[in-house]
């Protein structure tokens, strides 16, 4: 079976919506798929019954936006209860977080006359979206000041734009207690991706104390070495070893599928969970 561990639909910064994310995983001949919106669980509803209706597993899960020294660090949560209060009050609060964020580097690019506004952004938002740069990205790109998200970012968006403002985001240990508190399964995301490590050997073995579970090894921003690097660290602290797409529909050359994880490693996974189960067709 082809388990593909991660992926976006419109509830977050996805382009597709989570219907059409499980009728294109379905496509892609996966026998399962997990949906990973940041800091929500408002497409998963909308996911279960695609699910059912395509005849695929449906894992429920999250993806966390956490910080740590200014660094931004993802972690995914697989199988949790979404009505545990501590999670949906954290969760909340990362959301809102990101919508006073987003007026201040509107602000801030309209000051310096780039055509962008808050009700643009807006315009770009599924209902009760999470609110991202992507968002931003494509209002820029729909007034033509750039062609694409990847333009976009690479020209005004990234981390160290002079546009680029943070906003609220847990420590990742907290995260990972917030997942488990709530019956998930907390996993890594892409642990390498940035240029520039973004998370040490330290930080890893940190986290492993602190509960994690797993490690996103296989992913299309790790180099080989970075994949090298991560399997040592997995072998060394006892973490599962996953691989997932990173779908994000249109919004990245990523795609369903192209990278997946053993069935051996997600059914230690799923033994930790006490949340939510596996949706099966
Ligand atoms: P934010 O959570 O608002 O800080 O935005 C980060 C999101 O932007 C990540 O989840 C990525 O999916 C997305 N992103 C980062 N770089 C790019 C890029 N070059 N092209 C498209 N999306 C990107
Ligand atoms: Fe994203
Ligand atoms: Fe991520
Ligand atoms: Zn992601």
């Amino acid at each position: 079976m082809r388990i593909d561990l991660h992926t976006h639909s419109t509830a977050s910064d996805g382009t597709q919506s989570p219907a059409d994310v499980i009728a294109a995983s379905k496509k892609a001949k996966l026998g399962m798929v997990a949906l990973t919106d940041h800091d929500t669980t408002a497409g998963w509803e909308e996911a279960v019954g695609a699910a059912v209706r395509e005849g695929i597993r449906l894992v429920r899960g999250i993806e966390i936006s956490c910080s740590r020294a200014h660094r931004s660090i993802h972690l995914l949560g697989y199988l949790p209860n979404p009505d545990d209060p501590r999670l949906v009050i954290e969760l909340a609060r990362a959301r809102d977080s990101r919508v006073s964020r987003m007026d201040r580097m509107v602000e801030r690019m309209a000051a310096d006359g780039i055509p962008v506004s808050v009700e643009g952004v807006r315009a770009q938002l599924a209902p009760g979206a999470t609110l991202g740069r992507p968002h931003l990205a494509d209002a820029l790109a729909a007034a033509g000041v750039v062609a694409d998200r990847d333009e976009a970012f690479r020209d005004l968006l990234h981390d160290g734009s002079k546009y680029y403002v943070g906003h609220y985001a847990p420590d990742p240990v907290a995260a990972i207690r917030l997942v488990r508190g709530a019956g998930g399964v907390p996993v890594l995301a892409h642990p390498f991706a940035t240029r520039g490590a973004t998370v040490t050997d330290e930080l890893v073995e940190e986290l492993a104390a602190a509960g994690l579970a797993g490690l996103e090894v296989h992913h299309r921003d790790h180099t080989k070495a970075d994949v090298e690097r991560a399997l040592r660290l997995a072998r060394r602290h006892g973490l599962v070893v996953t691989g997932s797409s990173d779908y994000h529909g249109t919004g990245k050359l990523n795609r369903l599928g192209e990278r997946t994880t053993e069935p051996r490693q997600w059914s230690r996974i799923v033994e930790q969970s006490s949340g939510v189960k596996v949706v099966e067709p």
